[in-house]
């Protein structure tokens, strides 16, 4: 996707997370903070029509190189749509068990099992300080690791491939849980699309964003 950024649909209804992840909280985040930051990304990008055929990937790659006033609001607002279009395409309804597969064994042979996984990614969405992400991320080996970014930073600069994304700025569950984050990784385990995570693993080694 590239210039004119538009808001990617959700691929379910707002209400179809609940009970772990209530319909307010759904609508605000698909429909308001993301809707915003599309908005924003392209104003920044308005008067620089020499970007408008960039993918996103490869300006939020090359957010150095870009023109001094277009790499803050590049940042934020082109992560902002690139973390929250991969979190919200990373839940399901009631969630999707991970499949046999090359993640199901990288899973294992990295951790030893998928809850122990499940505990470690708990751990490190508990310990980003203030707003961001935690993540499952693949090397262009294939190796797995968890990964945190703070803000609306990527992994993309990193160039890892990105397997899956907990969004744990408070507005991804204020309104339920308050201030218990804890509450909410508990809960967001119930709607994980691990097929899908298994599906963005298997491009691992093939997006090499360096030549995006
Ligand atoms: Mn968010």
């Amino acid at each position: 996707m590239h210039y004119k950024f538009t808001l990617q649909p959700l691929p379910y209804a707002p209400d179809a997370l609940e009970p772990f992840i209530d319909t307010k909280t759904v609508e605000i985040h698909h429909g308001k903070h993301l809707q915003t930051y599309v908005d924003n990304l392209n104003k920044a990008l308005e008067g620089h029509p020499d970007y408008h055929n960039w993918p996103l990937e490869k300006l939020l790659y090359s957010l150095d190189q870009l023109p001094q006033e277009l790499q803050i609001p590049v940042r934020n607002n082109g992560g902002g749509v690139y973390n929250h279009n991969l979190y919200f395409s990373t839940m399901a309804p009631g969630g999707r068990p991970l499949p046999n597969g090359p993640l199901k064994d990288a899973i294992n042979s990295t951790w030893g099992s998928l809850d122990n996984l499940k505990a470690q990614l708990k751990a490190a969405g508990l310990s980003v300080f203030g707003s961001g992400w935690a993540w499952i991320v693949a090397d262009s080996l294939g190796q797995l690791s968890i990964f945190k970014t703070a803000n609306q930073d990527t992994q993309i600069p990193a160039n890892l491939t990105a397997v899956l994304i907990m969004d744990v700025w408070e507005h991804a569950y204020y309104l339920k849980v308050q201030n218990r984050r804890a509450d909410y990784i508990d809960n967001w385990f119930n709607v994980v699309n691990w097929e899908q995570a298994a599906a963005n693993y298997d491009k691992y080694g093939v997006t090499d964003y360096s030549k995006v």
